[in-house]
């Protein structure tokens, strides 16, 4: 393979952006970053620390106890998420953190935290990251940019059978609304909305299998890395 570019996936909640870029990065022997992850893990620390995060003096404290890290566990072949040490990864998918996410990642400071360490893990390239701000803010520049989409049904029903795995008392009423509402902040607030990039490449995978969704983005992917 000749030179590692930069491929940003960004997209609604819920359209599979993660599975799609696990997948590419491992095809493509690069290191894939889901930088909701980190948003959902200050998210937690807020939550335990009783942050609160209208001030933004507290905010600004709190973020400086904070170290964010993903490790990459061969077990489970992911790059899991790590906050001060412990591993993070399962406890930050649970609806408690998803019902609060949105409203802090709309915070500034959380945003230039965030985005300060994101711009420094591209710095080699040879990285996917998904996200909603990937390919219009955090790497504008990005050789190949992916906006993901699909039928909001379909989404529902994705990231209730994923949470239901866990925790079966989860209803399908309230997985509905929370990807409503966060859909809703993600793409209304101040700082970074939600949008799909001018020069990104529309997948939607409402009807398109796993399979056939990495194919098309490998050919993207490959068309970009020869050029
Ligand atoms: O991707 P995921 O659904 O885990 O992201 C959780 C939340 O983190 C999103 O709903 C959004 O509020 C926030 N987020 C963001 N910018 C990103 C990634 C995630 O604001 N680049």
């Amino acid at each position: 393979m000749s030179r590692k570019i930069i491929i940003t996936i960004d997209g609604w909640s819920s359209c599979g952006k993660s599975t799609l870029a696990k997948q590419l990065a491992k095809s493509l022997g690069y290191v894939y970053v889901d930088s909701g992850a980190m948003y959902r893990a200050i998210t937690l620390y807020f939550l335990r620390n009783h942050v609160d995060w209208t001030d933004k003096k507290e905010v600004k404290k709190a973020l400086g106890e904070i170290i964010l890290d993903f490790h990459f566990n061969p077990k489970t072949e992911n790059s899991e998420m790590y906050l001060n040490d412990e591993n993070v990864e399962y406890v930050i998918r649970d609806l408690v953190i998803a019902e609060k996410v949105s409203d802090v990642a709309a915070i500034k400071e959380v945003r230039e935290y965030a985005v300060a360490q994101q711009q420094n893990m591209g710095k080699k390239k040879g990285i996917v990251m998904d996200g909603r701000d990937i390919g219009t803010v955090v790497f504008p520049k990005a050789e190949l940019k992916i906006f993901m989409t699909a039928d909001n049904a379909v989404r529902v029903e994705r990231r209730f059978k994923e949470l239901y795995e866990k925790n079966p008392n989860v209803s399908i009423e309230e997985v509905k609304n929370n990807l409503e509402m966060r859909d809703y902040i993600d793409s209304h607030r101040e700082v970074s909305p939600l949008r799909q990039a001018e020069d990104a490449q529309v997948l939607d995978n409402t009807n398109v299998s796993e399979e056939q969704q990495l194919k098309i983005a490998l050919e993207w992917a490959m068309t970009k890395i020869k050029k």
